[in-house]
Parts: structure tokens; C-alpha cells; sequence
């Protein structure tokens, strides 16, 4: 027999030795000190530079083989502090600008240490970890003017969020039955719309539905980036046409490249008219919604069938923080609910509180993203989160209106939300080399994309601690590194 242990061995002093530290004290100590320097890092992020390379000796020591005895935890700390903190991608600096990256804030640092503690477990049962995600669910509901019964949940990011609204349309096409049988004959007809500016997400999710990438017709966009429509409308007319089944349409609420944002009214309009299921990718522009100023601009947004959105960008929320909301709550339900005897939901006990978020998506285990958001919309309340992103596109009309004032500088796009594509002088390589070098220089970090064949520098303002200061230091440090 393995375990020899009878009843009368078992005293105190018979435990064996569990994970939690021998001195608590010491612990403690060391805690403190941890959460000090984070505040610290946070409070002083603009001494740093927005980003530095990673040394090939720092490199080296994350080669090191698996450690198979007990470290300190004072050296695993300063190991951290040396080696990864001085070489983080710098989202949380004022000088990134890069993609569409939020800068998260001290409140939800707080908030992820405290879910930490509580290690929940948000796929099931009764407790209130599980209430705190059903008040968010609740509170995107009516931020986004959707009806009682429509159910939503946390997920990684929107290309998660986005992925489970294509299969929530799937399941609104063929039935429930896709999900034991497959997409059959039907399911190979079914066919996708979306701006040939969406985002590389739709096509994956597509893919991983089942439907094939190709399933998903790019459709151009006009000069202002947004899809057209009559080009929208002649390839559902030619698909019916070759007897297809056209099922969907995804409106993009901020496209990455430039922040267009589809005419999300008139596509709602030919949704319904057509009988093609509506979901809106609003990774960043859904967000909108919270200033007053900006909110007209996705208008139509409230008429989605489902919405992906991600509180990690404008929501400053740390990462990682997807959402997804879905219109009709039993067709999302029918999409993922399977039952199994040892998840059965009980009607008293730790096992009751149904429903249950694992009915909803992919996950079973589950962590309490809820919780950060539920500070962060609790401290700063929407309107402050709504004037931090009218503030993102004052900024960048604000970069519109300087490269528009800079011969040097050629505007490639204008500022359409917070998004703002430029370059300096007419070389692609030279634009490249200049981001590159700006990188290295730990000024600024934006991105780079291509506009109409030309290379941009491209600059993203998500991240709430950029000031206009922030923006001149970039512009300066172009304007030198170009002429260099
Ligand atoms: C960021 C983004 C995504 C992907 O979201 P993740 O949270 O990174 O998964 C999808 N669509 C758009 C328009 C985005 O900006």
C-alpha cells in the first residue's frame, strides 16, 4: 500500500509541509516591498524609456534549465526586476503609441492582486465572484442599449470575443444540430461579409468555426475606409445568386489600420432587410459609446446581433480583458451549453447559481478578469473613462494638424478617432528605419502599416497618460531622425 497513515498517527505536528511560507512575516515584508516598486513603476513610468531591446546576456538567463529545488523568493524578485521589468513592450508609457494598446492603470493593478488572493474560479457555482461578472454583464447591456435576456461574458480579447460571435451566428443558421453533426452540406454554403479592412480575427474565426477563411467576402472600403455598401449589397445579391447562403455581416467599430468606422446604421438596415445576422467587432471604437461627444459615430452599434469588444484598450482595464455581448441570451446558450453529470448545477448549495458562464463559451475554468473591470468602472465611473478616450482623438487631431503644418511631413490619412497614419519625406525604407530608430531611442514607439502602398508611421493614442508633449517629442524626434 502507497499511504500507511492511520487514524491515531494524526496530530498537528503530524502536518505535512503545504505551499505557504514558513514565515509569514518575511513574507510580508516582501510583498510590501513589491507592491511599493509597482506603484513606483507606474508613478514613474516616464523616466523610463518607452522600450530598450533585450541584452543577449539577459536573453541568455531565460535559457536556464528547470529549477528543480526551492529558490528565495527575494531572488526570484530581483531576478524579475533586473531581467523582465527594464525589457516590457512599455504599453504602459506615455510615449507608446503602437498598435491599439491600453496603458492600464494603478486601480486594476490593485484589483488583479486582490482576485489573485481569492483565486476564484468564475466558470460555475454560487458565489459572488460570479455576481461581480453577471453586474458587468448587466452594465454592457445597457451601455449598449441592448435588451433584458442578452447574455455576454469575459474572454481573452475580442479575436476570442469575435470568434464566439461567428459561432453564435453558425448556430443561427444551421441550428443547434451543427454542433454534434457538423457543417454538412449547408455549412458549406454559408457565406460572410466584412471591410476588406477588418481585422485579421474574422477570416481566423471563420476558420476556426469550421466555414474556412475563404467563406468570408472582403469587401472594399470607400475613400473614408468604411465598407461599401453597394459593393456589400451586389456580393450577397451575386452569392444568392450562385446559391450560396449568405448569414452575416461584421460591422468594424475602429478598424486597426486607420479607425474607420462602417456605416453600422445602414448595415443594420440591410441586415434586417436581407435576414443576415449583424456582429460588430468593436475591439477599441465600441467604447466610443461612453462620450457623449463621439458616441453618434457608432451609431446603429445598438442594433448588433452581438458586439466583441475589449476593455484592455480604451478601457484602460489591464490585460486581459475581452468582452463579448450577445442579443439573443438562449442562442448563445444553445451554442455552448453541454451538460455533464459532474457540472449538473444543483438548486441549494455552492453547486446552485445557475446559469453558469461555462454555458456561454469555450472556457470552463474561468479567472475573475470581472474584478479589475469592476474597480476600474467603480473608481473612475464612465464618464471619466469617456473624456480619457474624447482625449485620444483630441490628440490625434491635434498630430493631424502638425503634420498637416510640417512640409517635411506627408499626412497618409486623416485622424479618424484616435488613429493618425503620417510619414516623412517619400521612402518606404527610410519611414521603416525611422520607427525602428525610434524605438531604439526610447522616446516614442509607434507602429507601422501601409496606406494606399505607402508605408506609414502609424500612431495609435489608447493609452489615457499621453499628453500633447508626448506627441511633440515624437514629432521632434521624426523630424531629426529623418534628416539624419
Ligand atoms: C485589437 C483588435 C482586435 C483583436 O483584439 P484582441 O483583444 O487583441 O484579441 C480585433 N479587432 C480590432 C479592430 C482590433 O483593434
Amino acid at each position: 500500500m502507497l499511504y500507511k497513515t492511520r487514524m491515531s498517527d494524526v496530530t498537528p505536528s503530524s502536518d505535512k509541509p503545504t505551499l505557504d511560507p514558513e514565515n509569514w512575516e518575511e513574507l510580508r515584508a516582501q510583498g510590501h516591498r513589491m507592491l511599493d516598486d509597482t506603484l513606483d513603476y507606474i508613478k514613474d513610468i516616464r523616466e523610463r524609456p518607452v522600450w530598450q531591446p533585450i541584452p543577449e546576456a539577459v536573453r541568455a538567463q531565460f535559457r536556464a534549465g528547470l529549477p528543480q529545488e526551492p529558490g528565495e523568493l527575494g531572488a526570484v524578485y530581483n531576478e524579475f526586476a533586473r531581467n523582465v521589468v527594464p525589457y516590457a513592450a512599455g504599453n504602459v508609457h506615455p510615449g507608446f503609441m503602437g498598435w491599439v494598446q491600453g496603458g492600464g492603470t494603478a486601480v486594476g493593478m490593485l484589483a488583479e492582486m486582490l482576485a489573485g488572493g481569492l483565486n476564484a474560479n468564475l466558470g460555475g457555482r454560487d458565489h459572488a465572484p460570479v455576481e461581480v461578472e453577471r453586474q458587468i454583464v448587466d452594465w454592457v447591456r445597457q451601455i449598449f442599449e441592448f435588451p433584458e435576456g442578452a447574455t455576454g461574458l469575459f474572454v481573452t480579447g475580442s479575436s476570442l470575443a469575435n470568434f464566439i460571435g461567428v459561432l453564435v451566428a453558425r448556430t443561427a443558421a444551421l441550428g443547434t444540430d451543427v454542433r454534434k453533426s457538423g457543417l454538412g452540406a449547408a455549412g458549406g454554403k454559408l457565406r460572410a461579409y466584412a471591410s476588406a479592412a477588418a481585422h485579421r480575427c474574422i477570416p481566423l474565426a471563420l476558420d476556426l468555426s469550421g466555414l474556412g477563411s475563404a467563406a468570408v467576402r472582403p469587401i472594399a472600403t470607400d475613400t473614408d475606409g468604411r465598407m461599401d455598401l453597394a459593393k456589400l449589397a451586389d456580393a450577397v445579391a451575386c452569392d444568392r445568386a450562385a446559391g450560396l447562403t449568405p448569414f452575416l455581416v461584421v460591422g468594424t467599430a475602429g478598424t486597426v489600420d486607420t479607425g474607420a468606422i462602417d456605416d453600422l446604421s445602414a448595415i443594420a438596415d440591410f441586415c434586417a432587410a436581407e435576414n443576415l445576422r449583424f456582429h460588430v467587432d468593436g475591439a477599441f471604437g465600441a467604447l466610443a459609446v461612453l462620450s457623449p461627444k463621439l458616441k453618434p459615430l457608432v451609431k446603429g452599434i445598438e442594433r448588433a446581433d452581438s458586439i466583441a469588444f475589449d476593455f484592455h484598450k480604451w478601457g484602460q482595464v489591464p490585460y486581459d480583458a475581452g468582452f463579448v455581448l450577445v442579443r439573443d441570451g438562449k442562442l448563445h446558450r444553445d451554442t455552448f451549453a453541454s451538460p455533464a453529470a459532474y457540472l449538473r448545477p444543483q438548486a441549494k448549495g455552492l453547486a446552485a447559481g445557475a446559469p453558469w458562464f461555462s454555458d456561454y463559451g469555450p472556457d470552463l475554468s474561468r479567472g475573475f478578469r470581472a474584478l479589475k473591470t469592476w474597480f476600474t468602472l467603480k473608481t473612475y465611473g464612465l464618464r471619466r473613462i469617456g473624456q480619457s478616450i474624447e482625449h485620444s482623438c483630441e490628440l490625434a487631431q491635434y498630430l493631424e494638424a502638425r503634420v498637416r503644418a510640417e512640409p517635411k511631413l506627408e499626412l497618409l490619412a486623416p485622424a479618424r478617432l484616435n488613429i493618425v497614419c503620417f510619414r516623412y519625406g517619400s521612402s518606404d525604407a527610410v519611414n521603416a528605419k525611422i520607427v525602428v530608430d525610434l524605438h531604439e531611442s526610447g522616446i516614442a514607439a509607434p507602429s507601422t502599416t501601409t496606406v494606399n502602398g505607402k508605408l506609414a508611421i502609424r500612431c495609435a493614442f489608447v493609452n489615457h497618460r499621453i499628453q500633447i508633449r508626448d506627441v511633440e517629442a515624437m514629432v521632434a524626434a521624426v523630424l531629426r531622425l529623418g534628416s539624419a
